[in-house]
């Protein structure tokens, strides 16, 4: 049997709001290919649920209470996981949050409260991420999910359009600058995917006819389908990958 390059034995993997929809996807199918994980959430309830189902797949799994807008809470977690986990290989910065309100509406409140899970949390964790690879001379991966609506815009939300366009900056920069550590940065871009996030949007009809009729896939997507693409970007599959966007959107944006 020749080398697999999609054995995650030996690697660490850090997922932000990893405790549902399309992190748990993603923890899922790094624990199928072997790796250690650790999960970060605020909310205890998901957290338990999650830590039990990812549990059942066997390797080390550890699951921390942390809001990735508190600078301080990543910097403690991010410190923890190292210490329980060892050394991180990969991290996916992936916990978001969404808003609904006109532009012409828009507080600062409400846009820097997007702001501050979105980007910032990003921000924040990443930033812990890089500083302890360099350190470690860890040749990783960070992963960013950003979202369709950077590309095409959002109505209704242009504060988390914004800071999902925001990632892909962040993500070249990084890629850029931090090539010469062996550090790749890439970021996912959903489509219209099945989760907690979408569950209201999703229950209107009229949104349903109008939307799905789009994707030429004619299936909203699942947590699942972040798996494969996961478990890549976690591998030496993906040494020499970086800078990259990967849309995952059942075609949507090619219709
Ligand atoms: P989801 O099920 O609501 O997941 C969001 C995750 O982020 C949860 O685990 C949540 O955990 C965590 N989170 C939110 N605020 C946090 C904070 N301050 N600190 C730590 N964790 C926090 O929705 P999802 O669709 O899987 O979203 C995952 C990512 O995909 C988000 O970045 C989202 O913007 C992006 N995305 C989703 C879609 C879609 O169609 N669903 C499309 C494009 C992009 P807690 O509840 O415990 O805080």
């Amino acid at each position: 049997m020749g080398k697999s390059y999609f054995d995650l034995s030996g690697k660490v993997a850090l997922i932000t709001g990893g405790n549902g929809g399309i992190g748990l996807g993603m923890a899922e199918a790094l624990a199928e290919a072997g790796s250690d994980r650790c999960i970060w959430g605020r909310n205890e309830k998901k957290n338990e649920a999650a830590e039990k189902k990812l549990k059942s797949y066997g390797h080390r799994v550890l699951v921390l209470k942390c809001d990735v807008s508190d600078e301080k809470q990543v910097e403690k977690c991010f410190s923890e996981t190292v210490k329980i986990l060892g050394k991180v290989t990969t991290c996916f910065a992936n916990a978001g949050i969404g808003g609904d309100i006109p532009f012409q509406e828009m507080t600062i409140e409400e846009w820097r409260r997007i702001f501050s899970v979105n980007m910032e949390g990003v921000f924040f964790t990443f930033r812990a991420a890089i500083r302890h690879m360099i350190e470690n001379k860890i040749k990783g991966s960070l992963v960013a999910t950003s979202s369709s609506s950077a590309i095409s815009g959002a109505p209704r939300s242009a504060h988390y359009a914004s800071s999902k366009g925001g990632l892909l900056s962040l993500i070249r920069t990084l890629a850029v600058g931090y090539a010469r550590y062996g550090i790749r940065d890439n970021a996912i871009i959903p489509g219209w995917i099945e989760t907690d996030m979408t569950a209201e949007i999703f229950a209107n009809e009229k949104f349903k006819d109008t939307v799905l009729r789009r994707i030429p896939q004619r299936r909203w997507g699942v947590p699942a389908d972040f798996g494969p693409a996961a478990v890549y970007f976690a591998s030496d599959a993906s040494a020499y990958h970086s800078g990259d966007e990967f849309i995952i959107d059942g075609a949507y944006f090619r219709f």
